[in-house]
């Protein structure tokens, strides 16, 4: 379907990233994989390219874009070629917003110059060994020295996109006991500058897909966080935490149906390849229903687009556009791995890597469930 959410400016992004994407990342993506991780230069040289620049405003060296449509160029380029930037997802969708809203004017001076440069890889820490959704019992806990100068801050995280390589974590915290009458309070955001005594990156987690992005356990032994590292508001970042999510599920679901997108793309170019006389009647069938559900998550991610620009793109409508584009992606890829065969099932070919990649997808930015009981909320069950 014809679409009508970009503007010229929007698709000369695209050409710049695709080129980008193809020349740069392409080639040496299985040696990403291999390693586990980006090389830093990858975030020195998107920050050359402008990405870093969208979002933050011009005394700060950026471009000072409000609008999520650039973010949405560059995620799907990112997921039609079936690569990542490693953690920059996280870097540029998570961090960067926390910084945006909730950063004081001397923080934003110090940090996000280096941002836009790429100078400062960036990650954000909430989850623990034992507290993934329910964010409110976070244990990892800080308090306030005597002299009122810096917080002491002990616990471990894991899970940790970015943890490996990241400069400055947003570390979600206790700064009060917890008061079971309401769980959600006493919650902080401290900056924690990962040169800092105590800190210590632990495992680098083996994951099912998505292996060029460093995923880490990390742990706080007795680390003096400077209160001016204090995020906001100390005890107000469960409300924080929210401000973001209607982007950041927009964001999963752009992602998530350009992947699938993808996989139509890569089974088209083998199918071509194997079958140069034509393909059988099940394949047609098969491409004809996932290119009919991915043109409906692409229709339902444009709308979603528009509304966005004006705010009025709810929480229900994020929870629902990210569910049914990651149900979505992860049906068509598993059913465009079928069409490939055996040569489907090899970690380094397109769909392969795809396949595993996009299986995280139901389960972080908030997972399937999650986002059904935000739905039957929405309709008052
Ligand atoms: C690759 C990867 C990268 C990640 N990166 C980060 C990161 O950078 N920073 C970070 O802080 N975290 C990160 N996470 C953690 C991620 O945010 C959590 O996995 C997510 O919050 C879900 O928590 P959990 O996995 O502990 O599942 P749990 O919350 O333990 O849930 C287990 C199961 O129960 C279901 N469930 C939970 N609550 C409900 C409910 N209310 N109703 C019905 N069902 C429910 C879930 O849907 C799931 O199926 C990452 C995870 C992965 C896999």
């Amino acid at each position: 379907m014809r679409r009508t959410v970009f503007t010229d400016d929007h698709e000369s992004f695209r050409t710049k990233i695709r080129e980008f994407v193809e020349r740069e990342v392409v080639p040496v993506y299985p040696e990403w994989e291999r390693a586990g991780l980006v090389p830093r230069a990858l975030y020195r040289r998107l920050g050359e390219l402008g990405v870093f620049v969208i979002e933050v405003p011009e005394q700060f060296g950026g471009a000072g874009e409000s609008s999520y449509k650039y973010q949405a160029v560059l995620r799907e380029e990112i997921a039609r070629a079936g690569v990542s930037f490693g953690a920059d997802v996280v870097h540029t969708c998570l961090v960067q917003p926390y910084l945006l809203e909730y950063g004081s004017a001397e923080q934003k001076r110090r940090w996000l110059p280096k941002f836009v440069t790429g100078e400062l890889m960036t990650a954000i820490a909430m989850t623990e060994p034992g507290t993934g959704s329910d964010l409110a019992g976070i244990k990892t806990s800080a308090r306030l020295s005597a002299d009122g100068t810096h917080y002491v801050l002990n616990g471990a995280k894991t899970f940790i996109t970015g943890g490996v390589q990241a400069d400055l974590i947003l570390v979600v915290c206790r700064t009060a006991p917890i008061d079971p009458a309401n769980r959600r309070a006493g919650l902080s955001i401290l900056c924690v500058d990962t040169t800092s005594e105590g800190f210590a990156v632990g495992r680098k987690l083996e994951k099912l897909g998505l292996r060029a992005q460093d995923t880490a356990e990390l742990s706080f032994t007795d680390v003096k966080v400077p209160v001016a590292n204090l995020l906001g508001q100390d005890g107000a970042a469960f409300s924080y935490l929210t401000h973001n999510l209607v982007r950041e599920r927009l964001g999963a679901a752009v992602g998530a149906y350009a992947n699938a997108s993808a996989a139509i793309e890569f089974t088209l170019d083998t199918l071509r390849q194997h079958y140069p006389d034509g393909v059988d009647q099940n394949a047609k069938f098969v491409l004809a229903e996932c290119d009919t559900e991915v043109a409906a998550a692409q229709a339902w991610v444009d709308r979603a687009l528009d509304l966005d620009e004006t705010g009025a793109l709810s929480a229900a409508d994020a929870a629902k556009i990210k569910l049914f584009c990651t149900e979505v992606a992860g049906r068509v890829i598993d059913r465009c791995l079928q069409l490939h065969g055996e040569s489907g099932y090899l970690l380094d070919s397109p769909i392969g890597r795809l396949y595993a990649d996009i299986r995280v997808n139901r389960i972080y930015a908030g997972s399937s469930e999650v986002m059904k009981a935000i739905i039957a909320k929405s309709i008052g069950i």
